[in-house]
């Protein structure tokens, strides 16, 4: 009788102390989907909230000078921005990973594990922006950049010297669609001792995860597939080695590029869908691809998807699908054919960007790609008549329509 009392007693305290009775997953046994939902979030402890709260917090109390409860100042840490980081990492497959307030302050991040005089080989045919930042802002810091076509790695030997610390990647390329072999540059790197860093974001962490490949550093714009939603801007990185999390932290918390709280969950939020949508990302990028390519006025159509795309091969052993990312180009190649077809289309919106659920066009020369010099640009093959495709999930039925009218 006192026993079953004192049962009943333990029953009641347990189930009044926070988060008794909550489930609590260990991540790594699961799969990419289950993880895009789950990974990093618990019920919050207090209400059993499912959604991760927003811990719109600048500081934290602390019981004595000094014992908190790991968190002191949110620039350091916020549970929100912890939960992301925590299911961005689950999906990268890495131990390790941190959020940015943008991709380029991701990258800045980078970068600034460099000293002067060190040197970076990055993929010749990369974002606009990568490509401003390290020309414009880290060459004056003494740090050297080659841009070399990837393809050609007797090329990359080339430009390796005892300075060179650094391989940078995109792939795919951005936004010829060019892919480069991960796996064959992570080799390269261990060789001659270089950190292999991956721009990830054309392909999002579900078609490709660079770091089991053997790339040290995995990058993403998390504005793109990963947030998915046009809504917000992002950038996070990803590692296994926990010497390169120290210091990419100890630079994100001096440097202070830290998302925002409400931001955080934006992506945490748009991640639960990730698998899902890029599956529609998938076959409707597919399906576009094919349909230009018969079409009588487009010239060429940039998608690594076509069995005789040059690197094909790459793709396919490196990728699980090809994407919703195509450039193609038209037989009358004139600035005012392409402006009149970028102009004609109603779905498929006129702006920069891409990754979201909605469709975009946008003419690199003059949008995404402008800080790139115009000789530079050429040699790549991005012509000012280039159009770019941001494949979105609508109705692929609608999506063809679309383009059959406005390519007329
Ligand atoms: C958009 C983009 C970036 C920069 O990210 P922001 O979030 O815009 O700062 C970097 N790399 C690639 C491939 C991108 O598309």
């Amino acid at each position: 009788m006192l026993l079953t009392f004192y049962c009943l007693l333990f029953y009641y305290i347990c189930a009044c102390l926070p988060g008794a009775g909550l489930k609590k997953i260990s991540m790594s046994e699961y799969k990419f989907g289950t993880n895009a939902i789950h990974a990093g979030q618990e019920p919050d402890p207090t209400t059993g909230a499912i959604m991760t709260p927003i811990y719109q917090t600048s500081t934290y109390v602390q019981a004595s000078p000094g014992v908190h409860q790991g968190y002191a100042y949110a620039r350091g840490k916020n549970p929100t921005r912890v939960a992301l980081e925590k299911c961005i990492a689950s999906l990268e497959y890495a131990k390790h990973g941190l959020c940015f307030s943008s991709g380029m302050g991701a990258s800045d991040a980078i970068i600034k594990l460099l000293r002067p005089g060190d040197e970076v080989i990055a993929t010749d045919d990369l974002y606009g922006g990568s490509y401003r930042m390290f020309t414009k802002v880290f060459a004056h810091f003494g740090i050297v950049f080659h841009f070399v076509d990837m393809h050609d790695e007797a090329a990359v030997r080339k430009h390796i010297s005892a300075k060179t610390k650094m391989l940078w990647i995109e792939t795919p390329t951005n936004p010829m669609m060019k892919i480069i072999d991960i796996a064959a540059y992570a080799k390269l790197a261990k060789e001659k001792n270089l950190l292999l860093v991956v721009d990830n974001t054309f392909a999002s962490p579900y078609l490709q995860n660079p770091l089991n490949l053997g790339a040290d550093i995995v990058m993403h714009s998390a504005t793109k597939y990963l947030g998915g939603h046009s809504d917000v801007i992002m950038g996070c990185l990803c590692t296994n080695d926990d010497k390169l999390n120290e210091q990419l932290a100890f630079i994100a918390n001096s440097c202070g590029a830290v998302p925002g709280p409400m931001d955080s969950f934006l992506v945490l939020r748009g991640l639960k869908t990730l698998h899902v949508r890029m599956e529609r990302h998938c076959s409707n990028g597919a399906a576009i691809a094919n349909f230009l390519k018969s079409h009588p006025k487009v010239e060429k159509v940039y998608w690594p998807g076509f069995p005789d795309h040059p690197n094909h091969a790459v793709a396919k052993k490196q990728m699980k699908d090809f994407g919703g990312m195509i450039s193609f180009s038209m037989k009358n190649d004139t600035i005012e054919e392409t402006r009149r077809v970028m102009e004609g289309t109603k779905v498929f919106s006129l702006a920069e960007s891409l990754g979201g659920v909605e469709s975009l066009i946008n003419l690199p020369s003059v949008m995404t790609h402008a800080s790139v010099p115009k000789e530079e640009r050429e040699r790549i093959g991005i012509t000012d008549s280039l159009i770019r495709l941001s494949v979105g999930i609508e109705d692929i039925e609608d999506l063809i329509e679309d383009l059959r009218q406005a390519i007329g």
